[in-house]
């Protein structure tokens, strides 16, 4: 998938994020990728939390009606999707509103930090998973990664060259070393930084998602 086949306007470069967001200090206080990763992780997912349900709830929203309209969306016959949690874009409402042209999957965590992902329709009912992820039971119909042509990823963060900061158990970067789907993050303006540090096991995103717009890389 190529920049031209979205009509939609890019995110513009947030240039000063890491001066006013993080800050040069704040890179130089931490020496191990570990300590890095932890560190910028609960500073964005911090500021998360302190948006109010109603600005999640309309920034959800505005994320949605920007997927809906997305020509990759459309064209899209299976689509991995996420069971939000509290803090975390909103994309509940997405097989209300898609109607009933897509297959949605969702993941299921497995031993050893894995996730397979599993059919997921309105009426599938959900089951507690690691963590308190919501998933969908063991008997919904497993799909192959490979049959995925849409990864709707959950993050904390994500920077300019598509690098993703995850949640620090490393799931996603496991299932989608295999993926051929697009990997679209997902997230709030607010965890869009300048740069995040890579591992050589962590495997970029696409695209990113957020109310101020979609930018593929
Ligand atoms: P996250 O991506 O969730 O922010 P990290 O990138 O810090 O978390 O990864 C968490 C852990 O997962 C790391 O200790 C890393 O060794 C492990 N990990 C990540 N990807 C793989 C992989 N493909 N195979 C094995 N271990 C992995
Ligand atoms: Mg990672």
């Amino acid at each position: 998938m190529q920049n031209g086949d979205h009509h939609l306007e890019p995110l513009r470069f947030k240039g000063d994020t890491v001066g006013g967001t993080l800050g040069q200090t704040f890179f130089e206080t931490f020496h191990t990728m570990l300590e890095l990763k932890t560190a910028i992780r609960a500073k964005i997912l911090e500021e998360r939390r302190r948006l109010s349900a109603q600005a999640r709830r309309e920034k959800s929203e505005i994320i949605l009606d920007t997927l809906l309209a997305w020509t990759p969306f459309s064209a899209a016959s299976t689509i991995a999707t996420y069971i939000p949690l509290k803090t975390e874009v909103d994309v509940s409402r997405l097989l209300e509103r898609a109607g009933q042209a897509h297959r949605f999957v969702a993941p299921r965590t497995l031993p050893d930090f894995q996730m397979s992902f599993h059919e997921l329709t309105q009426d599938t009912p959900l089951l507690k998973g690691s963590g308190n992820v919501m998933q969908p039971p063991d008997y919904a119909l497993e799909r192959p990664i490979e049959d995925i042509d849409l990864f709707l990823v959950p993050l904390a963060a994500c920077d300019s060259q598509g690098n993703r900061l995850g949640f620090g158990k490393g799931y996603y970067d496991r299932a989608l070393t295999s993926a051929l789907g697009f990997k679209l993050g997902i997230g709030f303006g607010c965890q869009w930084v300048e740069a995040v540090p890579v591992d050589h096991y962590d495997v970029a995103l696409d695209g990113f998602l957020s109310e101020e717009g979609l930018l593929c890389f």
